[in-house]
């Protein structure tokens, strides 16, 4: 009850700094001077794509579940055997989301799946539960606390429908009956990693943490990443640092694709250290280390 309460009041104040930063935004897109305006441009675009008025009717969760397996179904495309490494990634994922998924507020099948793809720094997620991440995101990560923070926004996307309502954006758009399970092979894949609109992004961030530190993990996960996002964003994207051993030319075109389509790290940094400082977090520090347990015996993976 309290968390609402101070949720109302917090999301009253937040809604005005928003509109501050839409405006201001506004007004540095006339002028497009530096890197950072031309990709915040590039984004919007691709955001306010998914924003048009539209009448959207509340599909039923079995609906959307189905929607969602339809599109797993395309992604479920890994033909090579996994290595003993990637099958003990595969499982800490599994059991780090699982215990997120605990806690979320719609009891629906969500699933965590590895990309195992080192230059795919991304994470997305489907309608009715399927989450995805890549294992280069994996990579930047160094501790679970991180981990769970990122999956817990992927979930946050889901429970609060944002992906259900997009693909029914896309259908309105492509004149699809949602319905008709085959139609969605219209929409392409990669319209899943394209990011949501900014409003839902700094929600998936909100509801993210809450969810997290609900589950036993340290707000300071979020804040970790987003930190780390924002140094990247900085090197890679802004002053086009040229690659090197720590990141490949694949690996930064898949990271400035993520940037552009979530809202500045920093942006996404400042209101973690707000809600930190709201909730009373602060000492909430201890971290979990990322941990990948796994054992070969005989040549075959064993837990
Ligand atoms: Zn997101």
């Amino acid at each position: 009850m309290k968390r609402s309460v101070a949720f109302v009041v917090f999301f009253l104040v937040f809604g005005f700094a928003l509109a501050g930063l839409y405006w201001s935004q506004r007004r540095a897109k006339s002028i497009p001077v530096s890197p950072n305006a031309i990709l915040n441009m590039a984004a919007d675009a691709q955001r306010d794509l998914s924003r048009l008025p539209m009448h959207l009717t509340r599909l039923s969760d079995e609906q959307e579940v189905a929607i969602g397996r339809e599109f797993a179904s395309r992604y479920a495309s890994e033909t090579r055997p996994l290595t003993a490494e990637e099958q003990g990634l595969e499982k800490y994922v599994r059991r780090v989301g699982a215990n997120i998924a605990l806690h979320a507020r719609r009891h629906l099948p969500y699933t965590f799946t590895v990309l195992h793809d080192h230059n795919m720094l991304n994470a997305f997620s489907l309608p009715g539960g399927p989450v995805y991440i890549g294992e280069g995101m994996l990579d930047l990560m160094t501790n679970e606390d991180e981990l769970a923070s990122v999956l817990a926004h992927e979930v946050e996307h889901i429970d609060h429908y944002h992906c259900v309502e997009r693909v029914q954006v896309e259908a309105q758009l492509r004149k699809l009956d949602l319905d008709v399970v085959g139609a969605l092979v219209e929409i392409p894949l990669d319209f899943w990693q394209a990011g949501y609109h900014k409003d839902e992004e700094f929600e998936a961030d909100r509801e993210g943490m809450y969810l997290a530190v609900q589950s036993g993990y340290s707000p300071y996960g979020a804040a970790d990443l987003f930190e780390r996002f924002a140094k990247l964003c900085d090197e890679y994207v802004i002053h086009a640092k040229s690659p090197d051993e720590e990141l490949s030319q694949l690996a930064i075109q898949s990271l400035s694709g993520y940037f552009r389509s979530h809202p500045l790290p920093s942006e996404r940094l400042a209101q973690a250290n707000r809600i930190i400082a709201q909730e009373h977090w602060e000492s909430r520090t201890a971290r979990k280390p990322f941990h990948v347990a796994y054992e070969v015996r005989n040549g075959e993976f064993v837990k």
